[in-house]
Protein backbone atom coordinates (compact mmCIF):
# COMPACT_ATOMS: atom_id res chain seq x y z
CA UNK A 1 0.00 0.00 0.00
CA UNK A 2 1.37 3.14 -0.72
CA UNK A 3 2.24 5.88 1.73
CA UNK A 4 -0.78 8.20 0.35
CA UNK A 5 -3.34 5.61 0.93
CA UNK A 6 -2.51 4.43 4.51
CA UNK A 7 -4.42 6.19 7.12
CA UNK A 8 -2.94 8.89 9.12
CA UNK A 9 -3.12 8.78 12.81
CA UNK A 10 -3.35 10.96 15.19
CA UNK A 11 -0.31 10.39 17.53
CA UNK A 12 0.29 11.95 21.16
CA UNK A 13 3.60 11.12 22.92
CA UNK A 14 3.88 11.71 26.62
CA UNK A 15 7.58 13.49 27.33
CA UNK A 16 9.98 14.73 25.53
CA UNK A 17 12.71 13.00 27.13
CA UNK A 18 15.14 10.90 25.67
CA UNK A 19 12.10 8.48 24.05
CA UNK A 20 9.87 10.85 22.95
CA UNK A 21 12.43 12.89 21.01
CA UNK A 22 13.50 9.32 19.78
CA UNK A 23 9.78 8.85 18.87
CA UNK A 24 9.19 12.01 17.17
CA UNK A 25 11.93 11.05 14.71
CA UNK A 26 10.84 7.62 14.04
CA UNK A 27 7.27 8.63 13.39
CA UNK A 28 8.38 11.39 10.68
CA UNK A 29 10.39 8.94 9.24
CA UNK A 30 7.55 6.48 8.73
CA UNK A 31 5.44 9.53 7.41
CA UNK A 32 3.37 10.01 10.20
CA UNK A 33 3.45 13.84 10.80
CA UNK A 34 0.21 14.34 13.12
CA UNK A 35 2.13 14.03 16.43
CA UNK A 36 1.82 16.23 19.51
CA UNK A 37 4.40 15.60 22.33
CA UNK A 38 3.09 16.75 25.65
CA UNK A 39 6.08 17.53 28.15
CA UNK A 40 5.42 18.88 31.70
CA UNK A 41 8.28 20.59 31.59
CA UNK A 42 10.18 23.41 30.53
CA UNK A 43 12.22 21.54 27.98
CA UNK A 44 13.32 18.39 26.03
CA UNK A 45 15.55 16.09 28.14
CA UNK A 46 13.63 14.48 30.93
CA UNK A 47 15.48 12.67 33.72
CA UNK A 48 18.96 14.75 32.22
CA UNK A 49 17.24 18.05 32.57
CA UNK A 50 15.83 17.11 36.42
CA UNK A 51 18.98 16.02 37.63
CA UNK A 52 21.22 18.28 38.25
CA UNK A 53 23.07 17.37 41.18
CA UNK A 54 27.13 17.96 41.16
CA UNK A 55 28.98 14.58 39.84
CA UNK A 56 26.40 13.83 38.06
CA UNK A 57 27.29 11.19 35.09
CA UNK A 58 26.07 8.43 32.76
CA UNK A 59 27.79 5.04 34.04
CA UNK A 60 27.20 3.52 30.12
CA UNK A 61 30.16 4.67 28.06
CA UNK A 62 29.29 7.79 26.17
CA UNK A 63 29.34 6.57 22.44
CA UNK A 64 27.42 3.90 23.15
CA UNK A 65 24.92 6.12 25.20
CA UNK A 66 23.57 7.52 21.91
CA UNK A 67 20.85 6.99 19.45
CA UNK A 68 22.69 4.50 17.03
CA UNK A 69 21.52 6.95 14.18
CA UNK A 70 23.21 10.43 15.92
CA UNK A 71 26.82 9.49 16.69
CA UNK A 72 28.45 12.48 18.71
CA UNK A 73 32.09 13.59 18.32
CA UNK A 74 31.69 15.87 20.81
CA UNK A 75 31.56 13.88 24.05
CA UNK A 76 34.04 14.77 26.31
CA UNK A 77 34.20 11.98 28.90
CA UNK A 78 34.37 8.26 28.33
CA UNK A 79 31.26 8.31 30.95
CA UNK A 80 29.29 11.33 29.80
CA UNK A 81 28.45 14.20 32.64
CA UNK A 82 25.23 15.10 32.69
CA UNK A 83 25.46 18.87 31.46
CA UNK A 84 27.02 17.21 27.92
CA UNK A 85 23.88 14.47 28.14
CA UNK A 86 21.35 17.31 27.97
CA UNK A 87 23.11 19.28 25.36
CA UNK A 88 23.53 16.30 22.76
CA UNK A 89 19.61 15.82 23.54
CA UNK A 90 18.60 19.13 22.81
CA UNK A 91 20.65 19.09 19.95
CA UNK A 92 19.27 15.91 18.50
CA UNK A 93 15.62 17.36 19.00
CA UNK A 94 17.03 20.88 17.13
CA UNK A 95 18.79 19.29 14.59
CA UNK A 96 15.23 16.91 13.84
CA UNK A 97 12.89 19.86 14.43
CA UNK A 98 11.39 17.99 16.97
CA UNK A 99 10.47 21.28 19.16
CA UNK A 100 7.68 22.00 16.69
CA UNK A 101 5.51 19.18 18.10
CA UNK A 102 6.01 19.84 21.62
CA UNK A 103 4.15 21.04 23.58
CA UNK A 104 5.81 22.25 27.12
CA UNK A 105 4.68 22.64 30.43
CA UNK A 106 1.75 20.78 29.96
CA UNK A 107 1.50 17.60 31.98
CA UNK A 108 -1.28 15.19 30.76
CA UNK A 109 -4.19 14.77 33.60
CA UNK A 110 -6.12 11.72 32.12
CA UNK A 111 -6.12 9.89 29.47
CA UNK A 112 -8.66 7.76 29.05
CA UNK A 113 -10.06 5.56 26.16
CA UNK A 114 -13.50 6.52 24.51
CA UNK A 115 -15.25 4.79 21.23
CA UNK A 116 -11.85 3.79 19.83
CA UNK A 117 -10.04 6.93 20.59
CA UNK A 118 -7.96 8.24 23.07
CA UNK A 119 -9.32 11.57 25.24
CA UNK A 120 -6.80 13.34 27.02
CA UNK A 121 -7.07 16.66 29.32
CA UNK A 122 -3.74 18.62 30.51
CA UNK A 123 -3.07 20.60 32.80
CA UNK A 124 -3.42 23.88 30.81
CA UNK A 125 -7.45 22.71 30.34
CA UNK A 126 -6.53 21.66 26.84
CA UNK A 127 -8.78 18.37 25.52
CA UNK A 128 -6.96 16.57 22.54
CA UNK A 129 -7.86 13.30 20.50
CA UNK A 130 -5.89 11.14 19.95
CA UNK A 131 -5.84 7.48 18.01
CA UNK A 132 -2.30 6.19 19.41
CA UNK A 133 -0.71 7.11 22.51
CA UNK A 134 3.07 6.53 23.45
CA UNK A 135 4.05 7.26 26.94
CA UNK A 136 7.45 8.20 26.79
CA UNK A 137 7.27 8.98 30.77
CA UNK A 138 10.78 7.17 31.36
CA UNK A 139 11.04 5.24 34.93
CA UNK A 140 13.45 7.08 37.41
CA UNK A 141 11.45 10.09 38.02
CA UNK A 142 9.66 10.39 40.99
CA UNK A 143 11.70 10.88 43.72
CA UNK A 144 11.64 8.37 46.74
CA UNK A 145 11.69 10.23 49.85
CA UNK A 146 12.40 7.99 53.22
CA UNK A 147 10.12 7.92 55.95
CA UNK A 148 12.48 8.51 58.66
CA UNK A 149 10.68 10.48 62.38
CA UNK A 150 11.17 13.89 62.22
CA UNK A 151 12.51 14.71 58.65
CA UNK A 152 10.28 17.19 58.45
CA UNK A 153 11.83 19.33 61.54
CA UNK A 154 15.35 19.73 59.94
CA UNK A 155 15.93 22.87 60.21
CA UNK A 156 18.82 23.34 57.23
CA UNK A 157 18.35 22.91 53.43
CA UNK A 158 16.93 19.49 52.92
CA UNK A 159 16.20 18.12 49.14
CA UNK A 160 16.42 14.80 47.18
CA UNK A 161 19.11 14.63 44.51
CA UNK A 162 16.61 14.88 41.72
CA UNK A 163 15.74 18.17 42.81
CA UNK A 164 18.69 19.64 44.00
CA UNK A 165 18.93 23.65 43.99
CA UNK A 166 20.23 26.01 41.69
CA UNK A 167 23.53 27.75 42.68
CA UNK A 168 24.14 25.65 46.13
CA UNK A 169 26.70 27.39 48.15
CA UNK A 170 28.34 24.22 50.15
CA UNK A 171 31.33 25.78 51.03
CA UNK A 172 32.20 25.65 54.85
CA UNK A 173 28.86 23.65 55.17
CA UNK A 174 28.36 20.14 57.00
CA UNK A 175 26.45 18.25 54.54
CA UNK A 176 24.79 14.39 55.21
CA UNK A 177 23.89 12.32 52.89
CA UNK A 178 21.53 9.62 53.08
CA UNK A 179 22.31 6.35 50.83
CA UNK A 180 24.79 5.03 48.75
CA UNK A 181 22.92 4.18 45.33
CA UNK A 182 25.09 4.99 42.48
CA UNK A 183 23.46 8.46 42.99
CA UNK A 184 25.27 9.14 46.24
CA UNK A 185 28.21 7.31 44.56
CA UNK A 186 28.44 10.05 42.14
CA UNK A 187 27.94 13.22 44.73
CA UNK A 188 30.00 11.89 47.41
CA UNK A 189 33.18 12.53 46.29
CA UNK A 190 31.92 16.18 44.71
CA UNK A 191 30.66 16.98 48.17
CA UNK A 192 34.21 16.03 49.76
CA UNK A 193 35.63 18.58 47.81
CA UNK A 194 33.29 21.03 48.48
CA UNK A 195 32.02 21.18 52.05
CA UNK A 196 33.54 21.45 55.03
CA UNK A 197 32.30 18.07 56.54
CA UNK A 198 30.39 14.91 54.77
CA UNK A 199 28.50 12.32 56.66
CA UNK A 200 27.30 9.36 54.78
CA UNK A 201 24.61 7.51 56.00
CA UNK A 202 24.90 4.01 54.80
CA UNK A 203 21.80 1.40 55.33
CA UNK A 204 23.39 -1.21 53.18
CA UNK A 205 26.85 -1.09 51.17
CA UNK A 206 27.26 -1.50 47.79
CA UNK A 207 29.63 -3.43 45.64
CA UNK A 208 31.51 -1.23 43.31
CA UNK A 209 32.87 -1.95 39.71
CA UNK A 210 36.01 0.56 38.86
CA UNK A 211 35.46 1.18 34.93
CA UNK A 212 37.86 3.97 34.61
CA UNK A 213 36.91 7.09 32.90
CA UNK A 214 38.83 9.19 30.81
CA UNK A 215 39.01 12.94 29.14
CA UNK A 216 38.54 13.54 25.22
CA UNK A 217 40.39 16.64 24.77
CA UNK A 218 39.88 18.81 22.08
CA UNK A 219 42.41 17.14 19.51
CA UNK A 220 40.35 13.77 20.29
CA UNK A 221 37.39 15.20 19.46
CA UNK A 222 38.30 16.89 16.02
CA UNK A 223 39.91 13.90 14.85
CA UNK A 224 36.26 11.99 15.33
CA UNK A 225 34.51 15.38 14.27
CA UNK A 226 36.67 14.66 10.93
CA UNK A 227 35.79 10.84 11.13
CA UNK A 228 32.36 9.99 11.76
CA UNK A 229 33.19 6.22 11.62
CA UNK A 230 35.29 6.58 14.49
CA UNK A 231 31.99 7.46 16.52
CA UNK A 232 30.67 4.58 14.97
CA UNK A 233 32.94 1.60 15.29
CA UNK A 234 33.25 3.10 19.17
CA UNK A 235 29.66 2.67 19.42
CA UNK A 236 29.87 -0.64 18.06
CA UNK A 237 32.32 -1.65 20.06
CA UNK A 238 31.29 -0.50 23.71
CA UNK A 239 27.54 -2.33 22.50
CA UNK A 240 29.47 -5.62 22.20
CA UNK A 241 31.68 -5.22 25.10
CA UNK A 242 28.52 -4.22 27.21
CA UNK A 243 26.64 -7.82 25.66
CA UNK A 244 29.50 -9.68 26.42
CA UNK A 245 30.32 -8.73 29.45
CA UNK A 246 27.67 -6.74 31.87
CA UNK A 247 24.65 -7.96 30.73
CA UNK A 248 25.73 -12.06 30.83
CA UNK A 249 27.15 -11.03 34.22
CA UNK A 250 23.44 -10.00 35.28
CA UNK A 251 21.74 -12.42 34.32
CA UNK A 252 23.95 -15.19 36.07
CA UNK A 253 26.42 -16.54 33.00
CA UNK A 254 29.31 -17.98 35.23
CA UNK A 255 32.33 -16.57 33.57
CA UNK A 256 31.33 -12.80 32.93
CA UNK A 257 29.92 -13.08 36.86
CA UNK A 258 33.14 -14.18 38.19
CA UNK A 259 35.11 -11.79 36.24
CA UNK A 260 32.34 -8.47 37.68
CA UNK A 261 32.65 -10.15 41.06
CA UNK A 262 36.11 -10.73 41.16
CA UNK A 263 37.04 -6.68 40.09
CA UNK A 264 34.96 -5.51 42.32
CA UNK A 265 36.31 -7.33 45.19
CA UNK A 266 39.40 -6.61 44.18
CA UNK A 267 38.88 -2.46 43.96
CA UNK A 268 37.41 -2.66 47.42
CA UNK A 269 40.35 -4.34 48.79
CA UNK A 270 42.87 -2.46 46.83
CA UNK A 271 40.92 0.84 47.96
CA UNK A 272 39.99 0.56 51.41
CA UNK A 273 42.86 -0.40 53.62
CA UNK A 274 41.35 -0.04 57.13
CA UNK A 275 39.85 -3.90 58.00
CA UNK A 276 37.00 -1.90 60.21
CA UNK A 277 36.25 0.29 57.64
CA UNK A 278 36.25 -2.24 54.60
CA UNK A 279 34.14 -4.43 56.76
CA UNK A 280 31.23 -1.79 56.93
CA UNK A 281 31.61 -0.97 53.21
CA UNK A 282 31.40 -5.27 52.27
CA UNK A 283 27.70 -5.89 50.56
CA UNK A 284 27.08 -9.37 52.13
CA UNK A 285 25.37 -10.04 48.63
CA UNK A 286 26.17 -11.69 45.07
CA UNK A 287 27.54 -8.89 42.90
CA UNK A 288 25.13 -7.36 40.67
CA UNK A 289 22.14 -7.94 42.92
CA UNK A 290 21.57 -4.11 43.37
CA UNK A 291 22.53 -2.13 40.72
CA UNK A 292 26.57 -2.66 40.71
CA UNK A 293 28.43 1.22 40.59
CA UNK A 294 30.13 2.16 38.49
CA UNK A 295 33.16 4.27 40.18
CA UNK A 296 36.42 5.00 40.56
CA UNK A 297 36.42 7.58 43.26
CA UNK A 298 33.60 6.80 45.83
CA UNK A 299 36.21 4.82 48.14
CA UNK A 300 39.00 7.43 48.32
CA UNK A 301 36.23 10.03 48.95
CA UNK A 302 34.51 8.09 51.84
CA UNK A 303 38.56 7.90 53.20
CA UNK A 304 39.01 11.60 53.36
CA UNK A 305 39.32 13.11 56.63
CA UNK A 306 36.11 15.48 56.26
CA UNK A 307 34.03 12.57 55.29
CA UNK A 308 32.38 9.90 57.89
CA UNK A 309 30.72 6.60 57.14
CA UNK A 310 27.75 6.04 59.89
CA UNK A 311 26.40 2.74 59.33
CA UNK A 312 24.40 2.54 62.82
CA UNK A 313 21.30 3.42 60.90
CA UNK A 314 19.24 6.50 61.76
CA UNK A 315 16.76 6.67 64.81
CA UNK A 316 15.53 9.95 63.78
CA UNK A 317 15.94 13.31 62.65
CA UNK A 318 15.94 16.59 65.06
CA UNK A 319 16.07 20.28 63.89
CA UNK A 320 19.77 20.22 63.90
CA UNK A 321 20.99 17.10 62.60
CA UNK A 322 20.30 13.34 62.34
CA UNK A 323 20.31 11.15 65.32
CA UNK A 324 22.27 7.79 64.22
CA UNK A 325 21.29 4.38 65.95
CA UNK A 326 23.96 4.64 68.59
CA UNK A 327 22.24 7.51 69.64
CA UNK A 328 24.91 10.43 68.37
CA UNK A 329 23.90 13.65 66.73
CA UNK A 330 25.28 14.46 64.02
CA UNK A 331 24.94 18.19 63.36
CA UNK A 332 23.99 19.64 59.94
CA UNK A 333 23.61 23.08 57.56
CA UNK A 334 22.28 20.46 54.47
CA UNK A 335 21.00 17.21 54.50
CA UNK A 336 20.68 15.50 50.83
CA UNK A 337 18.01 12.34 50.20
CA UNK A 338 19.95 10.20 48.02
CA UNK A 339 17.33 7.79 48.38
CA UNK A 340 16.28 7.07 45.26
CA UNK A 341 12.78 7.06 42.75
CA UNK A 342 10.04 4.95 42.60
CA UNK A 343 10.18 2.81 39.66
CA UNK A 344 7.19 1.56 39.36
CA UNK A 345 4.85 4.49 39.20
CA UNK A 346 5.28 5.21 35.71
CA UNK A 347 3.20 7.32 33.72
CA UNK A 348 1.15 8.27 37.40
CA UNK A 349 -0.38 10.12 38.58
CA UNK A 350 -1.96 10.58 35.36
CA UNK A 351 -5.40 9.54 35.59
CA UNK A 352 -5.33 6.47 32.71
CA UNK A 353 -8.48 4.45 31.89
CA UNK A 354 -8.70 2.51 29.32
CA UNK A 355 -11.70 0.20 27.89
CA UNK A 356 -14.98 -0.13 30.08
CA UNK A 357 -13.03 2.71 32.29
CA UNK A 358 -10.46 0.45 33.67
CA UNK A 359 -8.64 2.07 35.55
CA UNK A 360 -4.51 1.58 35.40
CA UNK A 361 -4.28 1.24 39.25
CA UNK A 362 -6.97 -1.93 38.88
CA UNK A 363 -5.14 -3.25 35.75
CA UNK A 364 -1.94 -3.07 38.12
CA UNK A 365 -3.30 -3.96 41.32
CA UNK A 366 -1.69 -7.31 41.69
CA UNK A 367 1.28 -6.59 39.80
CA UNK A 368 2.73 -3.97 37.27
CA UNK A 369 3.45 -5.74 34.05
CA UNK A 370 2.80 -5.64 30.28
CA UNK A 371 3.05 -7.60 27.08
CA UNK A 372 6.43 -7.19 25.80
CA UNK A 373 7.20 -4.45 28.17
CA UNK A 374 4.51 -2.43 26.46
CA UNK A 375 1.08 -3.28 25.83
CA UNK A 376 -1.15 -3.82 28.52
CA UNK A 377 -4.54 -5.49 28.10
CA UNK A 378 -7.64 -3.30 28.40
CA UNK A 379 -5.74 -0.36 27.20
CA UNK A 380 -5.59 -0.82 23.34
CA UNK A 381 -3.60 1.88 21.28
CA UNK A 382 -1.25 2.90 23.76
CA UNK A 383 2.11 1.99 23.87
CA UNK A 384 4.34 2.48 27.38
CA UNK A 385 8.29 2.84 26.17
CA UNK A 386 10.43 1.11 28.92
CA UNK A 387 7.59 -0.37 30.52
CA UNK A 388 8.01 -3.09 33.41
CA UNK A 389 10.63 -6.31 32.43
CA UNK A 390 12.44 -3.86 29.83
CA UNK A 391 16.30 -5.05 30.51
CA UNK A 392 17.05 -1.80 32.33
CA UNK A 393 19.11 -3.78 34.41
CA UNK A 394 21.32 -5.40 31.69
CA UNK A 395 21.88 -2.17 28.94
CA UNK A 396 21.61 1.13 27.64
CA UNK A 397 17.81 2.73 27.77
CA UNK A 398 18.32 4.65 24.58
CA UNK A 399 19.28 1.38 22.34
CA UNK A 400 16.29 -0.39 24.28
CA UNK A 401 13.92 2.78 23.09
CA UNK A 402 15.42 2.14 19.34
CA UNK A 403 14.30 -0.98 19.16
CA UNK A 404 10.72 -0.97 20.93
CA UNK A 405 10.42 1.89 18.55
CA UNK A 406 10.63 -0.29 15.52
CA UNK A 407 8.53 -2.66 17.40
CA UNK A 408 5.46 -0.20 17.95
CA UNK A 409 6.08 1.17 14.32
CA UNK A 410 5.22 -2.30 12.74
CA UNK A 411 2.29 -2.55 14.51
CA UNK A 412 0.97 0.94 13.89
CA UNK A 413 1.67 0.53 10.14
CA UNK A 414 -0.79 -2.29 10.70
CA UNK A 415 -3.18 0.17 12.07
CA UNK A 416 -2.43 2.77 9.00
CA UNK A 417 -3.22 -0.36 6.57
CA UNK A 418 -6.65 -1.07 8.42
CA UNK A 419 -5.15 -4.29 9.16
CA UNK A 420 -5.42 -3.43 13.08
CA UNK A 421 -7.98 -1.06 14.45
CA UNK A 422 -7.10 -1.85 18.32
CA UNK A 423 -3.66 -2.96 19.14
CA UNK A 424 -4.17 -4.89 21.82
CA UNK A 425 -2.82 -8.21 23.61
CA UNK A 426 -4.71 -10.92 25.21
CA UNK A 427 -4.36 -11.25 28.57
CA UNK A 428 -3.82 -14.83 27.97
CA UNK A 429 -0.65 -13.47 25.82
CA UNK A 430 0.89 -11.11 28.67
CA UNK A 431 0.60 -13.92 31.39
CA UNK A 432 2.50 -16.16 28.85
CA UNK A 433 4.78 -13.65 28.92
CA UNK A 434 5.09 -12.90 32.06
CA UNK A 435 5.76 -16.69 33.27
CA UNK A 436 8.21 -16.63 30.97
CA UNK A 437 9.95 -14.04 32.61
CA UNK A 438 9.85 -15.45 36.17
CA UNK A 439 10.88 -18.25 34.83
CA UNK A 440 13.96 -16.91 33.80
CA UNK A 441 14.51 -15.04 37.30
CA UNK A 442 16.11 -17.58 39.46
CA UNK A 443 19.36 -17.99 37.30
CA UNK A 444 19.88 -13.91 37.53
CA UNK A 445 21.70 -12.21 40.48
CA UNK A 446 19.03 -9.91 41.00
CA UNK A 447 17.61 -12.46 43.57
CA UNK A 448 21.05 -13.34 45.07
CA UNK A 449 19.68 -12.12 48.59
CA UNK A 450 19.68 -8.43 48.75
CA UNK A 451 16.70 -5.57 48.46
CA UNK A 452 16.52 -3.65 45.55
CA UNK A 453 14.60 -1.08 43.29
CA UNK A 454 14.33 -4.08 40.57
CA UNK A 455 11.83 -5.46 42.80
CA UNK A 456 8.16 -5.66 42.40
CA UNK A 457 5.78 -6.21 45.26
CA UNK A 458 6.40 -9.78 45.05
CA UNK A 459 9.77 -9.21 45.41
CA UNK A 460 10.29 -10.42 42.05
CA UNK A 461 12.61 -8.50 39.68
CA UNK A 462 11.13 -6.44 36.69
CA UNK A 463 13.75 -7.23 34.94
CA UNK A 464 14.85 -8.90 31.55
CA UNK A 465 16.45 -12.81 32.35
CA UNK A 466 17.72 -13.51 29.13
CA UNK A 467 20.45 -12.71 27.02
CA UNK A 468 20.16 -8.66 24.98
CA UNK A 469 20.41 -10.66 21.80
CA UNK A 470 17.63 -12.48 22.92
CA UNK A 471 15.48 -9.79 23.84
CA UNK A 472 16.27 -8.27 20.53
CA UNK A 473 15.29 -11.18 18.43
CA UNK A 474 12.24 -11.49 20.17
CA UNK A 475 11.18 -7.84 19.66
CA UNK A 476 11.97 -7.73 15.91
CA UNK A 477 8.71 -9.07 14.96
CA UNK A 478 5.15 -8.92 15.77
CA UNK A 479 3.02 -12.33 17.17
CA UNK A 480 -0.31 -11.79 16.13
CA UNK A 481 -1.71 -14.60 17.43
CA UNK A 482 -0.87 -12.63 20.67
CA UNK A 483 -3.70 -10.03 19.65
CA UNK A 484 -6.99 -9.69 20.69
CA UNK A 485 -9.10 -10.35 17.78
CA UNK A 486 -10.69 -7.13 17.46
CA UNK A 487 -7.06 -6.02 17.16
CA UNK A 488 -7.00 -7.81 13.89
CA UNK A 489 -10.23 -7.04 12.11
P1 LIG B 1 18.92 3.67 44.72
O1 LIG B 1 19.85 2.83 43.99
O2 LIG B 1 17.53 3.18 44.92
O3 LIG B 1 19.60 4.01 46.11
C1 LIG B 1 18.87 4.60 47.16
C2 LIG B 1 19.75 4.63 48.38
O4 LIG B 1 19.03 5.25 49.43
C3 LIG B 1 20.13 3.25 48.87
O5 LIG B 1 21.43 3.29 49.38
C4 LIG B 1 19.11 2.99 49.98
O6 LIG B 1 19.52 2.07 50.94
C5 LIG B 1 19.02 4.38 50.57
N1 LIG B 1 17.80 4.59 51.31
C6 LIG B 1 16.54 4.63 50.81
N2 LIG B 1 15.66 4.86 51.82
C7 LIG B 1 16.39 4.93 52.96
C8 LIG B 1 16.06 5.13 54.32
N3 LIG B 1 14.78 5.28 54.72
N4 LIG B 1 17.06 5.16 55.22
C9 LIG B 1 18.34 4.99 54.83
N5 LIG B 1 18.72 4.80 53.56
C10 LIG B 1 17.74 4.77 52.64
O7 LIG B 1 18.75 5.12 44.06
P2 LIG B 1 19.80 5.95 43.19
O8 LIG B 1 21.14 5.94 43.79
O9 LIG B 1 19.16 7.25 42.89
O10 LIG B 1 19.89 5.12 41.87
C11 LIG B 1 18.74 4.64 41.23
C12 LIG B 1 19.08 4.21 39.86
O11 LIG B 1 19.21 5.36 39.04
C13 LIG B 1 20.38 3.48 39.70
O12 LIG B 1 20.34 2.16 40.09
C14 LIG B 1 20.63 3.67 38.25
O13 LIG B 1 19.90 2.75 37.48
C15 LIG B 1 20.07 5.05 38.02
N6 LIG B 1 21.19 5.97 38.02
C16 LIG B 1 21.97 5.88 36.97
C17 LIG B 1 23.04 6.66 36.90
C18 LIG B 1 23.86 6.52 35.69
O14 LIG B 1 25.01 6.77 35.77
N7 LIG B 1 23.30 6.12 34.55
C19 LIG B 1 23.37 7.55 37.91
C20 LIG B 1 22.54 7.63 39.00
C21 LIG B 1 21.45 6.83 39.04
P3 LIG B 1 19.24 0.50 50.76
O15 LIG B 1 20.23 0.05 49.73
O16 LIG B 1 19.43 -0.08 52.08
O17 LIG B 1 17.82 0.37 50.27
Amino acid sequence: MSQSKKRDPRVVIIGAGMTGILMVIKLREAGIHEITVLEKGASVGGTWRDNRYPGLACDIPAHMYTYAFEPNPEWEYRFARGPEIRRYFERVADKYDVLRDVRFNEAVESCVYTNGVWQLKTSKGAELEADIVIGATGILHHPSYPDIAGLEQFAGDQFHTARWPDKLDLKGKRVGIIGTGSTAAQVIPELVEEAEQVVVFQRTPQWIYPAPDREYDEELRAKVRKNPRLARRAYRWYTRAIELFFSRAVIGQKIPHLLMSWACKQHLKRSVKNLELREKLTPDYTVGCKRVIVSTKFYDAIQQPNCTLVTEGIERVESKGVVSGDGQCHELDVLVLATGFHPFNFMRPMELIGREGLHINQAWEKRVQAYRSLLIPGFPNYFLMLGPNTPIGNFSVIAMSEVQSQYVLQLIDRWRRGEMQEIEATPAATKRFNDYLRGGMAKTVWVGGCNSWYLDNEGVPAMWPYTWGQWVEEMSAVQLADFTEGSRT
